[in-house]
């Protein structure tokens, strides 16, 4: 075969310009990219051999080789894992294959500073070897396979593939080290970085014996601790360790928010080493999102894609865990309904959820920077986990009207005012738009606490879950407000208002009239302050928003249940529009009111008008009339 020239995909070209070109510091991560890809080439081919061992025959015994060739200024990082084929080289090293490409890429503006930024984010893998090597040269031979393929770029648009020759399986990676970069050429620099960024792979990393210089190796050496870590005690390891441990294992460079390390013995023996992260994943939210725990049996990588071993609310954990009771030949359908991986998953659900409460305890703030990434993650198990779902709610932090900042349903509970038997709440897409809901204003004048719920997932769980220690969860916009029964937060006089709001009954009768068939009722409202009116719900009916989230989502599909609209008596256009109502000589300036106010609440709940054109245009008579 003779040579054949490629180009990179648009994003990964992009990308390369900027790796390439920026002025970013730590090009030592490079070395940590190439060690981790070789580490996990390893972990794969050593899965493979346990059903087919002819694959490792003649070389069993895994390791990176790094080789230092200082005349030739080439850094050489080879490892005998799995291989690739010539295709899988165009697959993996001409493109981002990783999901939520596109949103990464979106991300790149064109300038440096911001750009390295976002790569920082999500790390730039294999491509990272442009920032210290102006040619890469890649020799590789799947395991199993007899030809090699040899890939090669200096990083600029192409790359080319033709032949090679490798003496077994395995992955050779050429670097020609740029100038700027010759201390990778040093083998006391190797040393450090490798101490500092790869000491945790579990497999030996070593530095060539090259007999011709000081400083050099004169045999073969062993550059890291070479044994996994989740196996070595806790108190031998540093915080740095585990750092470096969860960027490699969770494709993150983040600092972990928590470190979650524990050996279970007992009935099932199994170690967990889990990290909860200080960012939120870019990929979080998106469909295809999988947990990203990886599973060992035995010290023997076996699969980072298995549903079973975590729920999909405890998506943003990143880590492994190694079980000693599976079999190592355990199959993609044995990991189904299995015993063994379900009790695994219930000790780890609790170790996690029991970690996240005692934070929430010890570090009130660390804990509110938690929910603000995972909170809405961490709720999709309210309503999932049958066995959990109580703790989490309890556990849960939420926005309220109380303050600006987080509270819990233990703290509402407290400040729950005299006669109040629920907890309120409002629903929305938009914190700040919900705080301003007039549904709210007579729960602000009684000084009546209502959470402010703004994430999607709240309306699924508040559909299941309906009370918390005895007291139910209650929508501002649902039912007739029980305001009047509750003391007043000015005056401890619940009566007194009464006696001064108008009869509407006039009004009340005049808007009916109006809008026959596009409400489900008229009535005076307890509830309003400020505003002349507001939609709610029948007490049986859903919640306005929670109608609103399963339409979007298909799960509701019927037509919208009708509302009731609410006059507020104390307003000044209630009680205007109540003296011509009265007087019955208002033709249809009353009906008019009533439609113009109705599609006003319409566009208070964010919702779209019927008919806008009818709306602006009794809107400019009105505007006429008042000149
Ligand atoms: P990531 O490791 O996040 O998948 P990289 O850019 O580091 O991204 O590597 C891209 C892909 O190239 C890997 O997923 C793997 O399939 C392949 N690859 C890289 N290095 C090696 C190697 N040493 N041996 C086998 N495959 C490799
Ligand atoms: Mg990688």
């Amino acid at each position: 075969m003779t040579e054949k020239k490629h180009e990179f995909q648009a994003e990964v070209a992009k990308l390369l310009h900027i790796v390439a070109h920026s002025l970013y510091s730590e090009t030592e991560i490079f070395l940590r990219e190439l060690v981790s890809n070789a580490s996990d080439a390893c972990d794969r081919l050593r899965y493979a051999a346990l059903t087919d061992p002819a694959l490792t025959q003649g070389d069993p015994d895994f390791k990176v080789c790094l080789t230092i060739d200082k005349e030739a200024k080439i850094l050489t990082i080879e490892d005998n894992g799995i291989g690739m084929t010539e295709q899988d080289m165009i697959d993996n090293l001409g493109t981002i294959a990783r999901s939520g490409t596109s949103n990464f890429v979106d991300q790149l503006t064109g300038d440096d500073a911001k750009d390295m930024n976002v790569i920082g984010q999500f790390g730039v893998g294999f491509y990272s070897s442009f920032m210290v090597a102006d040619n890469v040269e890649v020799t590789s031979r799947r395991a199993g396979e007899d030809k090699a393929t040899v890939w090669t770029s200096d990083g600029s648009g192409s790359y080319t593939i033709s032949d090679g020759e490798r003496k077994g399986r395995g992955t050779t990676i050429k670097l020609h080290i740029k100038e700027s970069a010759a201390e990778y050429l040093e083998p006391h620099r190797i040393r450090t970085v490798i101490k500092t960024y790869a000491d945790h792979i579990a497999l030996p990393v070593v530095l060539t014996a090259n007999n011709d210089g000081e400083g050099e190796p004169q045999e073969d050496e062993t550059l890291n601790t070479a044994s996994a870590l989740w196996t070595r005690t806790k108190s031998e390891i540093t915080e740095e360790q585990y750092t470096e441990f969860y960027h490699h294992v969770g494709q993150a460079y983040d600092t972990p928010w928590a470190t979650l390390h524990s050996k279970v013995e007992g009935v099932l023996e199994y170690s967990l080493l889990l990290f909860i992260p200080e960012q939120q994943p870019f990929d979080l939210f998106s469909p295809e999102r999988k947990s990203s725990l990886k599973l060992y049996v035995k010290r023997v990588f076996i699969t980072d894609d298995c549903e079973e071993l975590v729920p999909a609310y405890l998506r943003f954990l990143k880590g492994i865990v190694d079980s000693e009771d599976l079999p190592l030949n355990v199959s993609r359908e044995m990991l189904q309904n299995n015993p063994v991986l379900h009790k695994i998953r219930t000790g780890l659900v609790k170790r996690v959820i029991g970690e996240i409460e005692k934070r929430s305890k010890n570090d009130v703030e660390g804990f509110h920077k938690f929910w603000d990434n995972f909170g809405a993650v961490l709720k999709e198990g309210i309503y999932e986990d049958m066995e959990q779902g109580d703790r989490l709610l309890k556990l849960s932090a939420f926005k309220s009207t109380a303050s600006e900042g987080y509270t819990n349903l233990s703290e509402y509970a407290e400040r729950m005012k005299e006669g109040q038997n629920n907890i309120y709440y409002i629903t929305g897409d938009n914190l700040d738009a919900i705080r301003k809901s007039p549904q709210l204003e007579g729960f602000r004048a009684k000084g009546i606490e209502v959470l402010l719920l703004s994430d999607p997932v709240d309306s699924f769980w508040l559909s299941r879950q309906t009370e918390f220690e005895g007291k139910k969860f209650k929508s501002v916009t649902q039912g007739s407000a029980e305001l009047d029964k509750m003391a007043s937060a000015e005056d401890d006089k619940p009566d007194e208002g009464k006696s001064d709001t108008p009869n509407l009954s006039a009004l009340i009768a005049a808007f009916k009239l109006a809008l026959d068939g596009k409400v489900k009722d008229v009535r005076e409202s307890h509830r309003l302050t400020d505003s002349p009116v507001c939609l709610v719900a029948d007490e049986g009916d859903m919640d306005i928003h929670l109608e609103k989230v399963l339409k979007a989502h298909k799960q509701f599909g019927a037509a919208a249940s009708q509302r009731i609209l609410e006059i507020n008596p104390k307003h000044a256009l209630i009680t205007k529009l109540l003296e011509r109502a009265e007087k019955s000589e208002a033709g249809d300036l009353v009906g008019d009111a009533a439609l113009l106010l109705l599609d006003q609440a319409y566009i208070i709940e964010g919702e779209p008008l019927s008919d806008p054109v009818a709306f602006s245009q009794r809107m400019a008579n009105f505007m006429a009339e008042g000149l």
